[in-house]
């Protein structure tokens, strides 16, 4: 072998495998520092990845496991040789993508890989010439020249058209503009009428709610009407009662005993209420008396008789003696007139009776009975003050009648007489 190491201390760069470099590569020449070599004559150097990079040096050891044996028989000339293929290898590497020295297998692996490359950018290569030469501009004919000038007014037609759609853009513009306040001041409109259809309806609602009051009222009123038609006036304004053994109308005693004495403006009040009862229930009956006029005023009351219009004073003042038969004449008027009514309720409502009968002008008394006469003079008190009473009580039972549906027939029955 020369001298030349079979063993260098390198390995590839792919696989790390140690690498066995070939004779052929110590007789070129090394392109290296050879000063530093010299200089530096055991150490040895090992080339690294990137060519262009600092050399790293690395100091041989004796304790290495490598059996450099001749190898280290002369350190510079070993140097130089390692210098030589990392040259190498550095130039290998600065050409292609992968990094020197490698094995036969890391290499034989990288040429499959180029070629499978290389044969891919050829296919593009291909790929692209065809596309470049459908992309080839056409010379200029005169189909073209054509196609081109109809292009170009196309081209103009579409601006004009694009500027007309503008103009009628912008027109549509404003008309939505003019539609849209339109439409503003219809929904204000509306709004409004919305209210005012909403406070006529809250009114509505308020006059319903009057009504239903109303109707309310009325039948309560109807119903206090009614209940006003079945009551009694004249009984609530000329109460008839009675007090002890005496009579009584609105509180005032119509009658006199010895040992119960009344006045008589109390009498005469009475008897003047009795006028006014009498007149109120003619006036209701619609009746006339037949002789007589009553005139109520008071405890002053009279009776005037038709015939000689003379007054009959049914009030009597203590001490006048004289004036004694005036006032029993106007009891007995007023009996009389009491009577005609009676009379008149008797025909008219025939199942109707009353408790006491007047006869002989003056009397009164039940059917059967005596009778009591209702003259002051020559009569005893009790009598009198009896006779009074039943007086009052028929009286009353002229008010009762006139409550009852037979009064209310004879109402009717006096109103088609009239209309007749
Ligand atoms: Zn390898």
């Amino acid at each position: 072998m020369d001298g030349i190491p079979k063993d260098i201390l390198v390995n590839c760069k792919k696989c790390s495998s140690p690498l066995i470099l070939d004779l052929d590569l110590s007789l070129m020449k090394p392109p290296v520092d050879e000063k530093f070599c010299e200089e530096n004559p055991d150490i040895i150097i090992i080339p690294t990845t990137q060519p262009n990079e600092p050399l790293e040096y690395q100091e041989v050891s004796s304790h290495d496991n490598v059996d450099y044996g001749t190898i280290m028989g002369d350190a510079s000339d070993l140097s130089r040789k390692i210098r030589v293929a990392e040259e190498i290898f550095n130039y290998i590497s600065g050409k292609s993508t992968s990094d020197h020295p490698m094995c036969q297998d890391c290499a034989n692996t990288v040429i499959q890989n180029q070629e499978k490359l290389l044969n891919q950018t050829k296919s593009e290569i291909e790929s692209l010439e065809i596309y470049l030469s459908t992309l080839e501009i056409k010379p200029i004919t005169q189909d073209n020249s054509d196609e081109y000038s109809k292009l170009e007014e196309e081209e103009q037609s579409l601006l004009a058209e694009l500027k007309n759609l503008q103009l009628e853009n912008d027109q549509l513009d404003r008309e939505i503009a003019v539609e849209n306040a339109i439409l503003e001041s219809k929904n204000i409109e509306y709004d409004k009428i919305v209210m005012n259809y909403n406070t006529k309806k809250q009114i509505l609602w308020d006059l319903e709610d009057d009504i239903r009051s109303l109707n309310q009222r009325k039948k309560y009123l109807s119903f206090l009407a009614e209940r006003l038609k079945r009551t009694n006036l004249l009984n609530v304004l000329f109460p008839i009662w009675h007090e002890d053994h005496f009579a009584t109308i609105n509180g005032f005693r119509v009658g006199k005993l010895p040992e119960t004495p009344v006045e008589w403006p109390e009498i005469n009040a009475g008897l003047g209420q009795c006028v006014l009862l009498l007149q109120n229930i003619l006036r209701k009956m619609e009746m006339t008396l037949e002789n007589y006029k009553l005139v109520p005023c008071g405890n002053s009351s009279y009776i005037e008789s038709l015939k000689d219009k003379k007054k009959y004073s049914l009030f009597k003042t203590s001490g006048y003696r004289i004036l004694a038969d005036k006032f029993d004449y106007a009891l007995i008027a007023y009996l009389d007139c009491l009577n005609q009514v009676i009379v008149r309720i008797e025909n008219h409502d025939t199942n109707f009776k009353f408790p006491y009968r007047i006869f002989d002008k003056h009397k009164i008394d039940e059917p059967g009975g005596p009778g009591y006469s209702i003259k002051l003079s020559g009569n005893s008190d009790e009598n009198w003050t009896k006779a009074m009473k039943f007086m009052l009580i028929n009286l009353k039972w002229i008010t009762t009648w006139m409550v009852k549906a037979s009064f209310k027939q004879y109402c009717d029955s006096i109103r088609e007489q009239s209309l007749s």
